[in-house]
């Protein structure tokens, strides 16, 4: 498997291990050239051998896998506290699985209903959609107290934030995953005389140990999340799965 991201090793930030800060991190696809292709060179220390008995199609689930491991860890979940996941796609079946490997108990909420299935079956104690009621008055019936624990938003909207916000007790944590581009009308009033804590988690540092460990010891399932594979001269149709989805992670392989 390989880190698609890598910084420049010598700057402050990377120097303290701040390597996902780092002003001169390059995003393979992104800064450079992705990998829709039949080779790719990385730096060596963006590799990671796949342990025995993760397949290949379970090995791709890596990378978003860390993602949600160092959000997950950034909100210190406790066995047996109580949290919710915003969102529900892949990013968000994925926090679900790691909480309940820490230990919580797991909320999932969602715009749609069209995962809630997957989400039970991955752990999800409770699945709630944002316009079936009021999620304080969920959350606090899911806890058994003034809202969640810790809230993982995974769905990058300003709206998925104002959700996050609304779903945890007073002094909870809040970990922000996606990537809001607009404005936010957000109560600062709110989040002040609650003392919540709002965190940042942008991609991950160390964390691809632990998700390959995640997946070997079978915590995280990924079968039902990863599309049979297409070949690369199938691109377009992968893609266009991709807006379509029935799975939720579409894999392309170079060779078959
Ligand atoms: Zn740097």
């Amino acid at each position: 498997m390989i880190e698609p991201n890598y910084s420049c090793g010598a700057c402050p930030l990377c120097r303290e291990g701040n390597w996902n800060l780092c002003a001169e991190r390059v995003a393979v696809g992104i800064d450079i050239d992705g990998c829709f292709a039949e080779v790719v060179r990385v730096p060596l220390r963006c590799c990671w051998p796949v342990p025995d008995g993760v397949s290949d199609e379970a090995a791709v689930i890596t990378e978003p896998l860390a993602v949600v491991v160092r959000a997950v860890q950034r909100a210190v979940p406790r066995p047996g506290e109580s949290a919710a996941v915003v969102g529900g796609g892949a990013l968000g079946l994925l926090a679900l699985q790691v909480l309940r490997a820490r230990g919580a108990r797991v909320l999932v909420v969602g715009r749609t209903s069209r995962r809630f299935a997957l989400a039970d079956a991955l752990g999800a104690e409770r699945t709630h959609r944002v316009s079936d009621g009021p999620l304080g008055a969920v959350a606090r019936e899911f806890s058994r107290r003034e809202g969640v624990d810790l809230v993982i938003e995974t769905a990058g909207t300003a709206e998925a934030v104002e959700h996050a916000i609304d779903l945890v007790r007073p002094g909870g944590r809040v970990v922000l995953t996606g990537l809001p581009h607009e404005p936010t009308t957000l109560s600062f009033f709110s989040i002040v005389r609650r003392e919540i804590t709002i965190l940042g988690s942008m991609i991950y540092q160390r964390e691809f140990g632990d998700a390959l460990e995640l997946l070997r010891c079978g915590a995280v399932k990924t079968d039902r999340l990863v599309s049979p594979r297409f070949r690369l001269e199938h691109l377009a149709e992968a893609l266009l799965a991709h807006r379509d989805a029935t799975a939720v992670k579409i894999v392309v392989a170079p060779r078959p």
